[in-house]
This record gives structure tokens, sequence and C-alpha cells, in this order.
């Protein structure tokens, strides 16, 4: 790209360097070489397509395409195309170009224009014959917004366009242009722009421009943008009204980044642990409130990836902090930096929620920093040492004899079944059923704690209890005679089947009604009839589905809610 003849300060850089000739199209040579051979060998297609993301150049080079087509020494150009540079920038029509006031080039924005009488004003125009140039060239700017009845106005013209009208569709979105229409385009597509181009564009224009800039702080600008040239320079042009240098300090401060040392200060302090006090100070100085939040949530967990390749010796592709972490590693844990992502991932809807993004991830890091400071011991026990199966109750067990722990069971265990029927006076068998999995362990007294153990399933039924704690609480307290805390542990084993623990025998549906209703509920399980799936089942009967495999569902539901299923006949 290069400077206009007549730099205007009125100019943003964007616009200031914008394209204005094939040889300073940043990043796009495969569309460029095509549109140039399509000028040398004075073939021009009726529509094209011009395809890509934002700011990678689809505009500029459709302009830039336009003023070639009507120059008026394109001739000079198809006789020595390797030394004369089209547009010429000097004859009438690319003078007009540069002005903005060709009257064969319209360019109409889709996004404002997407109604048919647009596309109805255009056919009609387009039937007059140029003025200036050799063509009337139209472009038509985000043309996927065009409607659908525009789409197919237009297809009238497309058909059989007039040889003295040129279309130039731009989008970003090509997928969006009816298949009729697409199928009538020459489609070129233009890519992301290379970093090292643009990197290399931006030196260029900040030496034209007379701007003091450092190469990282550009190349921090180009990270940036993805592959826009307009983005870059826009970001460009703010990094250079509020700094002298564009470095990457600077850069930094724009973007609301932090500094790469303090990013691994704050990373440090939650691997290794921090006080409250402390960390809130550190928050302070490197002025947390003026990140962005979103910048450091990702960097934190593009940390803890680092930090786990450097704390076993793999190396990585990108080195990007590579180096600062490997002087941590004698202090990377990886317990920690599980329960740091962890943390990250587990928050992470919420934190998308939130509109107090940065207040909210202040508080998170402080829990998280502080958290190993309070105590030490406990994650690192919790997370190394296998599961115990009933952690809680087992320890009241070996003080039994200095807590007054009701120790006949038959006392407390009856209470409990007291509470099992007093329950059922809630007319809620879903809390019932909950509670009838569980397996009572004891009661004690001088806690006020009252300890069961539900079976593993029981983890989705634990919002139900919360809420419904008011309606069973007192009937609970009622029967232990105090206030009383219910204390719960999940099993860790599978609930034992009703089969494996007896020989198996086939059951009349009589039979198994009564079973399931009494003993085999206090098993929490239920009874697995043997029955080949070929026998009729009738209305009434129960239903086999100890076939796992098939019965899937049946048997998980059969698992929270114990009982058994059975056919429901469709005549009554
Ligand atoms: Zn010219």
């Amino acid at each position: 790209m290069q400077s206009n003849s007549s730099p205007s300060i009125n100019l943003n850089l964007a616009r200031k360097w914008r394209s204005k000739d094939f040889d300073h199209i940043v990043g796009q040579e495969l569309s460029v070489r095509i549109l140039k051979n399509s000028l040398y060998l004075n073939q021009f297609f009726p529509v094209y397509l011009f395809s890509g993301q934002r700011g990678c150049g689809k505009t500029s080079t459709a302009r830039v395409f336009a003023a070639a087509v009507n120059c008026m020494n394109i001739q000079n150009f198809q006789q020595n195309p390797k030394t004369f540079s089209l547009p010429c920038r000097t004859c009438a029509s690319c003078l007009a170009m540069e002005r903005n006031n060709h009257p064969d080039f319209i360019e109409i924005d889709a996004a404002s224009h997407t109604g048919v009488d647009n596309v109805r004003q255009i056919i009609e125009a387009s039937t007059l014959l140029p003025l200036l140039g050799r063509k009337k060239i139209y472009l038509i700017d985000e043309a996927h917004m065009l409607s659908k009845a525009a789409f197919n106005a237009f297809l009238k013209i497309l058909e059989e366009p007039p040889a003295s009208v040129l279309f130039i569709l731009a989008t970003t979105d090509p997928e969006k242009i009816i298949d009729t229409v697409r199928s009538r385009c020459f489609q070129l597509f233009f890519s992301a722009i290379k970093q090292d181009l643009l990197v290399q564009h931006l030196i260029n224009v900040c030496m034209q421009e007379q701007l003091a800039y450092e190469e990282n702080g550009l190349a921090l600008i180009v990270q940036e943008v993805q592959g826009s040239a307009r983005d870059a320079l826009n970001l460009l042009e703010q990094v250079r009204f509020s700094h002298a240098c564009i470095n990457q300090t600077a850069v930094q401060a724009v973007l609301g980044h932090p500094q790469e040392a303090q990013l691994i200060g704050l990373f440090e302090r939650l691997i290794v642990g921090d006080s409250p006090d402390s960390f809130l100070q550190f928050l302070q100085e490197i002025n947390f409130s003026t990140i962005s939040p979103v910048f450091i949530w990702h960097k934190l967990l593009a940390l803890v990836r680092v930090a786990f390749y450097v704390h076993y010796n793999v190396e990585l592709a990108n080195t990007e902090y590579a180096q600062q972490m490997g002087k941590m590693r004698g202090q990377l844990s990886i317990v920690r930096l599980i329960a740091i992502s962890e943390q990250l991932y587990e928050q992470e809807l919420m934190f998308t929620k939130t509109i107090h993004k940065s207040l909210f991830l202040e508080m998170l890091l402080v829990k998280l920093a502080c958290s190993l400071q309070t105590e030490p011991d406990k994650l690192t026990e919790r997370k190394q040492l296998p599961p115990r199966v009933n952690p809680e109750p087992q320890e009241v067990a070996v003080v039994h004899n200095q807590n007054p722990v009701e120790h006949k069971a038959g006392t407390s265990q009856s209470r409990w079944e007291s509470f099992l029927i007093k329950i059922q006076t809630l007319n809620d068998p879903l809390v019932l059923s909950v509670f009838k999995q569980a397996t009572f362990q004891e009661y004690n007294k001088d806690k006020a704690t009252v300890h069961v153990e539900f079976p593993k399933t029981f983890a989705f039924f634990k919002d139900l209890l919360e809420e419904t704690r008011p309606s069973w609480l007192p009937l609970m307290e009622e029967v232990f005679e105090q206030k009383v805390a219910l204390m719960s542990v999940l099993s860790t084993q599978e609930p034992i089947k009703s089969t494996e623990k007896k020989t198996p025998q086939i059951v009349s549906p009589k039979q198994e009604i009564r079973a399931s209703n009494t003993q085999q509920q206090k098993n929490y399980s239920y009874p697995v009839q043997k029955k080949t799936f070929a026998s009729p089942v009738s209305k009434g009967q129960s239903f086999d589905v100890s076939d796992k495999a098939r019965w899937k569902l049946a048997n998980e539901l059969l698992e929270a809610f114990p009982g058994k299923i059975q056919q429901i006949g469709e005549n009554k």
C-alpha cells in the first residue's frame, strides 16, 4: 500500500494507507495475479465475487481493479506488463477514481441497501453506457446482506449482463449468497494476511509516517488483529495517539493486557500460594482493574498448559513463557496446576455470563492464591490419596468412647425407620425414594448429627434434598428429639444387585410385587425376572430389563428409583 500523493491530516491511517495499485496490496498474491492476467489478456468476467475475512483487502482490491479496467493507459500495460504499473494514477479516469467521483464506478453498501428496489435501480441504470471509462463497474460490498428477493432480481441481469457492465460482489460470508448467483460469479478467495507480511507493512507505515516504533510492539499488534490490515492500522493509530513510541508496553496498555512479568508474577503466586493481604497488594500494584479479565483468563489456562509441559520436560512448539516457566520448575506442583485449571473451567460459564468480569476474576484469584496458604496439606491430601469410602463416619467410629454416640444401633436405627415412615406423610415420592436409598450409619447425639450413606447416584438428587430440607428436616428432628444436621457421604461402591446375592429364580408377578415392596426395597435393589424377550408380556406384568446393554435407561432409572418396571396395556 502507499500513501496518498497529497497526504491529508484528516484521513486516518487505515484510509490513508489503503492500496491504490496492485503493487501495494498486502498478502493477496494469487488474487492479484489472476486480476492482472485478466487485464493483460483484456478478458473480463461479467461478475466477480471477492470473499474473505474482514480487513484483508477485498474492497481495496476491487477499487484498484475497477480503476485498472477503466484506466486510459491500459494498452501500455498490455504491451509491457512488467514495467508499466496499472492503474496509471495519472489519467483522467484514474484521478476521478482517487477523488471518489468517477461517474462509472458505483459502490453500494448492501448492508444498508438490502431491498429489491435497490437492485432494480441498479439494473435500470446498468443499461446506460459508461461516460468516462470502458465499463460501468458496480461494487456491491457486504453482498451477503442482500435479501433473497434482491438476489432473485439480480439473477436476471447476471444471466444476460450488458457487455459494458461489470459487477464485483465483496463478502465476508460467501455461503450466504444463493447458489444460483454464486455459480455465475468468478470467485476469488482472499486469505488472512500473514503475520510477517503485516508486520512489514506496519514498519513501512511507521517509517513513512515518521512514528517511533519497536518491532515487538508491532508484532503484538499483528498478533491481536488476526490478519486484518485495517484492524492493525486502527490499533496502531490508537497506540500512536496515546504513547510516544509504539512498543510492547504501549500496545499492552492500549489493549488492557498485563506485561509479561506481571502475568508470570500472578501465576507464580497462584502456584506457590500467597497471604490475602500480600496478594491483594500485588493486584493493586499491577493495576488489576485496568487489565482485560478475558485476556487474563485465557493466558492463565495457557500458562497452566506450558507449566505441565515444562514440569515433564517436554519441549513445546511455541516457546512463549516456556523460559520463565523453566525458572519456576521446582515449584510446579501438578496437583496445584490441576486445581487451578479445574477452578477456571468450573467457573467459566459464570465468568462469561457476569457483567462484572474483573471483579469476579479478582475474587476467584484471591480464593485460588490464598487457599493454599490456609490449608496447605488438605488439598494435597485430598488429591493424592485414593478416596476413602466413608471418611466422616469412620472418624466418628474411632472416637467412639469419647463421644456419647448411641451405642445401641437398634435404637438409632429404629429412629431412622420411624423417620422413613413419617416422611411418607409428605406425599413427595421423590424425596421418599431418595431417603429410602440411604443406608443409616449412626446418630451422634452430642454433635446432633445423623450420618447416612447414599449410593453414588444420589449425587443427582443432592440439590433436591437441599431444596426440600424445610419439609423433611422437622420430621427428622421430631424423631431424634433435637435439632439435628444430616451428614451424608456417597458410597463409592456400586449398589449390590439382588441377582448377585440370590440364586436366580422365576417368580410369579404376584410374588414379585410383594418382594419388591418389602425386603427387596430395603436392600436398595430390585428383582430381575429371568425371562426371555420372546415370552409375551401382558398388562400389569413386570417387564424384563435385565439386559443392561439393551435397557440402559431403564436400569439407570431403577438404580435411582428402586422398584420394578411394568408393562402398561393400551386397553383398559
Ligand atoms: Zn489511468
